[in-house]
């Protein structure tokens, strides 16, 4: 499933496809993903300039000239690929439709932006750009982790008082927008503080200390991304899935890498998700 470096990675990679591009034609070719789309989607985005490519949260956002915003949502297994740029920077030939290609955009420059998602968990939908805040899936975000509301003092007002471990904290959007449970697990490694802790029981000093920590585990994921949009030309013009080394998601039972520890990694299931931690380094 796509997290906040992954669907980043995403954006980067469509902005030369897409961005100050007009959409010649929008082929949609089911009612819906998720939910069904919004009215007239391809009439509604066909000549529009695609002015501002953005991210939010785990949504990329088109803002278009007729002053409309797309919305998209890889949801858990939606991909993008770019074909046919004349940029030169997506060498790809237009690949033969695929089974589950459900939204094509024809961008006026050559390229082709294909959105395939087997599962269907992920998602279209058109909002005023005047008012993209309101939409019901961008009102409930809290600030973004690499932006500057997202600091020390938001961070420990949050956990003030709160019951639940510092994981479902930190996995609650409205807290943090776009933090899943990869990078949480990965942070809470980096930060030494045990995914079972009460969010309310850490001290502030060791709050504030996640904040930095939380967004460098992303920097160095997105930074991961870019070096996977590098290659892309050797590739197949999917974007965003990358090869990650982890420090501890994904590492049970396998040593702890902190210098003189080697303490095998625990996995535990909170809120029905997996995590993976030290013991010995995580209180
Ligand atoms: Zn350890």
């Amino acid at each position: 499933m796509p997290e906040l470096p992954e669907v980043e990675t995403v954006r980067r990679g469509l902005s030369p496809a897409m961005e100050g591009v007009v959409i010649d034609r929008a082929d949609v070719n089911r009612p819906d993903l998720r939910w069904p789309f919004p009215e007239r989607m391809a009439e509604r985005l066909t000549g529009q300039t695609v002015q501002k490519l953005r991210r939010r949260s785990k949504y990329i956002l088109a803002d278009l000239s007729s002053g409309e915003t797309l919305l998209i949502h890889l949801g858990m297994s939606g991909r993008m690929t770019v074909s046919g740029d004349p940029l030169g920077q997506f060498v790809h030939e237009h690949p033969i439709t695929q089974k589950h290609d459900h939204v094509v955009f024809h961008m006026a420059n050559g390229a082709r932006v294909t959105f395939n998602d087997p599962r269907r968990f992920g998602a279209m939908d058109l909002l005023q750009t005047a008012i993209a805040d309101d939409h019901k899936l961008l009102s409930v975000l809290g600030p973004e982790p690499l932006g500057n509301d997202f600091n020390e003092q938001h961070l420990i007002d949050a956990f003030r008082g709160k019951n639940t471990p510092v994981k479902s904290a930190l996995l609650d959007q409205g807290i943090v927008a776009g933090l899943g449970n990869i990078y949480v697990c990965e942070a809470l490694y980096r930060g030494r503080v045990s995914p079972r802790r009460k969010a309310g029981q850490i001290s502030a000093t060791r709050v504030s200390a996640l904040v930095p920590i939380i967004r460098k585990v992303l920097q160095d994921a997105i930074e991961a991304g870019g070096s996977s949009l590098r290659d892309f030309r050797q590739a197949d013009g999917e974007l965003g899935y990358f090869q990650h080394s982890f420090d501890v998601y994904g590492r049970e039972g396998e040593p702890c890498r902190t210098e003189g520890c080697g303490t095998p990694i625990k996995r535990i299931t909170q809120s029905g998700r997996s995590s993976f931690y030290c013991a010995q380094c995580q209180r």
